[in-house]
């Protein structure tokens, strides 16, 4: 299929048009952002490891009968997706205590989460993504409260699934962001990527609190060796096989 013009160019990924104008071409960078773009550098083959763990998780999870916007991986770091239209809101499942939500409520690293949380952030990096409340959610009207609760359902769902593929992994999947879009028949999909990226990830073999990080953080951190932690991960998805 021919590629047309770049749509969008965001953090990790550009967006270009294709000749069917329900089929948008995703391609995934190498380089990583952290802290609202304040730090900046690139991990070398992110681009490839993360289209490579995203097409397969949604794979798994359209096997699963989750619906989402993925077609087809069409290069090592290019998908076909369904063009959706994003609904501006980060959608974060945790099942341990990590990141912001340790930092804005003392709660121990780790802690574990019965029944997970999920929370709705504001995609709007000028201000900050910030956390919603459910009023806020409501006076924004970014979605309706049919489609709130429907997102909400999805994401617990994805929660169900991702958390029984990761652990059958060697992975625990502590916490993990998802975006959502709409169809141009009006259904909700899962949209965006899953990937180290947008994911805690804790290796169940390492118990050294800064060893067993598989994820993002060890670039926000400077711990090092994060392109190995990603082919990891890679290594042990791809290996996963799809029902
Ligand atoms: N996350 C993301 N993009 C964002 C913010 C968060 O993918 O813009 C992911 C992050 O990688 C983690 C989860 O969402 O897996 C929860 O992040 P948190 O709110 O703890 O924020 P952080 O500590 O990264 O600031």
């Amino acid at each position: 299929m021919t590629q047309l013009s770049p749509l969008y160019e965001g953090k990790a990924k550009i967006i270009y048009a294709t000749a069917d104008p329900e089929i948008l071409l995703a391609e995934f960078k190498d380089e990583a952002t952290a802290f609202n773009a304040q730090k900046r550098g690139a991990i070398q083959n992110k681009g490839v490891m993360n289209c490579a763990i995203a097409s397969h998780l949604f794979r798994y999870l359209a096997a699963q009968g989750i619906p989402n916007h993925f077609i087809a991986q069409v290069a090592p770091n290019q998908m076909h997706i369904r063009r959706v239209e994003i609904i501006p809101l980060e959608v974060v499942v945790r099942n341990r205590a990590a990141g912001s939500l340790c930092r804005q409520t003392g709660l121990p690293l780790g802690l574990e989460l019965n029944p997970p949380l999920v929370e709705f952030y504001l995609k709007n990096d000028a201000l900050g993504d910030p956390l919603l409340t459910g009023d806020r959610l409501r006076l924004l009207q970014i979605a309706t409260d049919e489609e709130v609760a429907q997102i909400t359902q999805m994401a617990l769902a994805v929660n169900t699934h991702l958390s029984r593929f990761f652990a059958e992994c060697g992975i625990t999947l502590v916490d993990f962001k998802l975006e959502f879009g709409r169809s141009q028949r009006g259904e909700i999909l899962l949209a965006d990527e899953i990937s180290p990226d947008s994911c805690r990830l804790w290796n169940q073999e390492e118990t050294d609190p800064e060893k067993r990080i598989l994820d993002k953080d060890r670039f926000r951190q400077d711990l090092g060796a994060i392109e190995e932690a990603y082919a990891l991960v890679m290594q042990r998805v791809l290996a996963h096989s799809i029902p």
